[in-house]
């Protein structure tokens, strides 16, 4: 006998009608995490979601019916974020490498701020703006001198393809006068990512404030807007535990206050990307077959590294186990290790190793929790042609299903066959 809550049910039957591996996503979940930071956090902050970690235009647009604004790294994400109903003003870009298309269509939209990260970015879009007797609003990344340990990737302090060292800057004093074109009234830094400690977000902010002010000051433009960045983190393995709202806005309120009270008319702006989307979602898989290698049990799936590399963990040193569950199991159910594979012909293509489960049997489901964020976006689809999954929104009941998995002919549609005779 099975053990089936109405979650699991659900689970079953989204699994029956679109297949798996699939992406299933909670509503209620995007709002616990937007509106529980929204109500703690100093009112005169404002939440822009980072596309990066879940660019569906329905997760955008959910997230915008909460009041969440869009920080924006392409064209695409761009259009996504217009196409979900975020008024340009509420819009940001940013990235390292954009075109001249993306630098255009920044300017097209009139979003608040392009936010640039070198000096030879400032000059292209400088001639752009020249060219269309425009003035860009510019935000300078800044690359700080600081750095603050605690984050997972740490940015600060270090030689970086992001943002203009702060130092660089310093040294560039004439910078406003040099580009006729271009409104240059804000300072934006993005200290890394997967914080889970609250004081680390407080040293990096009222680092980042400092900063802002000073850089401000010292090349003479107004700080119109200040973006602190954020990568608030969300716990995903054993030991770590999530961020507390409101232990942290204790923290980083003063500081915020403190600033948004000298300077009343400057925009201050936190990005979010995981912390927002991660614990909505699910990455739900089917097992193919079970076998015994050596001693350890294995779940062959058919879900793993193209559409979850996040989980998968490569590039990490030591593999770390997402939350995963038996779909339907009694919850004391006994349990032994296994390891959960995938179809790819790779060793890494492992979802979990030695995770305690109830046994799986061929037919049944798992689910990787905590999957919301840079999940099939962020992982390589195409990798033995499997292509990208469905993904589905549960929504006050409704069961909406926001992108269709890609099929034989989505996944030929672009390839050219030519012809070669036999010589
Ligand atoms: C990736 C990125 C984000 C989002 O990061 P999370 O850790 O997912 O919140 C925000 N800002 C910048 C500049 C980024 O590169």
């Amino acid at each position: 006998m099975t053990h089936e809550t109405a979650h699991d049910n659900r689970l079953r039957s989204l699994a029956a009608q679109y297949g798996t591996p699939l992406y299933v996503y909670d509503a209620d979940s995007f709002g616990r995490q937007y509106r529980g930071l929204r109500e703690a956090l100093c009112p005169r902050v404002e939440m822009f979601f980072s596309l990066k970690a879940n660019p569906n235009v329905s997760v955008c647009a959910l997230l915008h019916s909460y009041g969440a604004r869009a920080e924006v790294s392409s064209l695409v994400e761009l259009r996504t974020a217009r196409r979900a109903g975020v008024a340009p003003e509420d819009i940001i870009f940013l990235g390292p490498g954009k075109s001249a298309a993306e630098l255009a269509a920044c300017l097209d939209e009139g979003i608040a701020a392009v936010v640039c990260e070198s000096f030879g970015e400032l000059e292209s879009l400088d001639r752009i703006a020249a060219d269309r007797g425009q003035r860009a609003p510019v935000t300078l990344r800044v690359n700080p001198a600081f750095s603050v340990k605690g984050s997972r990737l740490t940015m600060g302090g270090k030689p970086r393809q992001f943002g203009i060292d702060e130092q660089a800057l310093y040294e560039a004093p004439d910078l406003v006068d040099r580009f006729p074109s271009l409104r240059i009234a804000g300072v934006h830094a993005y200290m890394g990512t997967r914080i889970l400690a609250s004081e680390v977000v407080e040293e990096n902010t009222a680092k980042i404030l400092d900063m802002a002010e000073r850089i401000a000051e010292r090349l003479g433009f107004p700080l119109e807007l200040v973006d602190i960045g954020g990568g608030l983190g969300i716990a995903y393995f054993h030991g770590e535990s999530d961020l507390d709202a409101a232990e942290l806005t204790e923290r980083i309120n003063p500081v915020l206050e403190k600033f948004a009270a000298a300077r009343p008319q400057t925009r201050m702006i936190m990005e979010l990307g995981r912390y927002l989307t991660a614990p909505a979602g699910e990455y739900v898989v089917g097992v193919r077959y079970v076998k015994e290698s050596m001693g350890e049990s294995f779940a062959v799936s058919d879900g793993g590294t193209h559409h979850h590399m996040a989980a998968v963990g490569i590039g990490s040193f030591v593999k770390r186990n997402f939350p995963i569950r038996l779909v339907g199991a009694e919850p004391a159910a006994p349990t032994r290790p296994w390891n959960v594979t995938g179809p790819l012909c790779t060793p890494n293509d492992t979802l979990v190793t030695k995770a305690e489960l109830p046994d799986p049997k061929p037919g049944d489901l798992l689910a990787v929790g905590r999957s919301g964020a840079y999940g099939p976006s962020a992982s390589p689809g195409l990798f033995l042609s499997h292509g990208y999954p469905a993904e589905v929104l549960v929504h006050e009941g409704r069961e909406l299903l926001i992108r269709e998995r890609d099929t034989p002919d989505d996944l030929f549609a672009k390839q050219r066959l030519h012809a070669f005779p036999a010589r």
